[in-house]
């Protein structure tokens, strides 16, 4: 049998770090060999690690990148609301390590995306597309990275420059809510996602972390872990 795959966690303390400790603790092919948390020095953690998987906050990532190039060590990127630099860092990281990132983990939503990109395609510019994203209100970004993500695939089967419109609504303590709504004459269609327990990101991030073993360095959606 494999050993178990030796995994450092960052943003540990968090509401994704609990839910992820808690699902390696159950998992066999999963050893949580570090965990960092805010003041806490990645680059030594990375050492005893196989493979690094991030939700803590965009500001963690050049600390991450520097680290990973150093150590050249895979890196899964769940955290949202990076600014344009700090993604050119990971785009940069992953010329030379393997790199998942993507805004959103779960299945569905990934199925999302693609019925997303099938259903612009189909209905084009006659019907006018919208977005609209529900979260907990602890949330730090809005747009939330699955809004943005979704806007990017209407973008592309559209083929049209011009921003769609999103909604964000922070209320409570829903998981996430995703909705994609095309306005056409006299009808309306709407594919909608609403995730109820954050296990989902957390079991699509283990899944990507044993994917990416033995990947070649290079940007990698979800969407390439799921074979869609
Ligand atoms: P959270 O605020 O509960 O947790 C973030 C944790 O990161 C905190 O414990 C905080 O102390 C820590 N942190 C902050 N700055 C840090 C730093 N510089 N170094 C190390 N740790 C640091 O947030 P959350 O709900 O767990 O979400 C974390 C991130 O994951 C957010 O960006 C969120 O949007 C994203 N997210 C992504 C997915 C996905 O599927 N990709 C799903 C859920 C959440």
């Amino acid at each position: 049998m494999k050993p178990p795959l030796r995994v450092l966690l960052v943003g540990a303390a968090g509401r994704m770090g609990k839910t992820i400790v808690d699902l390696a603790k159950d998992d066999p092919k999963i050893d949580m060999v570090a965990q960092c948390d805010l003041g806490n020095a990645i680059e030594p953690a990375m050492k005893r690690s196989e493979v690094v998987i991030d939700f803590s906050h965009p500001d963690a990532i050049e600390e991450i990148c520097r680290a990973a190039l150093q150590h050249r060590r895979p890196l899964v990127i769940g955290t949202t609301g990076h600014s344009a630099e700090q993604r050119s860092a990971i785009e940069k990281a992953a010329k030379t390590v393997p790199i998942v990132f993507a805004s959103n983990f779960s299945v569905g939503v990934n199925a999302l995306f693609a019925l997303t990109h099938r259903a612009g395609e189909i209905l084009g510019r006659d019907f006018d597309a919208e977005i609209i994203e529900t979260h907990h209100h602890l949330k730090k970004d809005a747009p939330s990275g699955t809004a943005k993500t979704l806007a990017g695939i209407l973008s592309k089967a559209q083929n049209m420059a011009n921003q769609i419109p999103i909604q964000s609504i922070r209320e409570g303590d829903v998981v996430g809510e995703h909705t994609v709504i095309f306005s056409g004459p006299g009808e309306r269609l709407e594919l909608s996602h609403k995730a109820s327990s954050r296990e989902i990101f957390g079991r699509g991030a283990l899944r990507a972390a044993r994917w990416i073993i033995g990947q070649p360095p290079n940007l990698y959606s979800m969407q390439d872990v799921l074979g869609l």
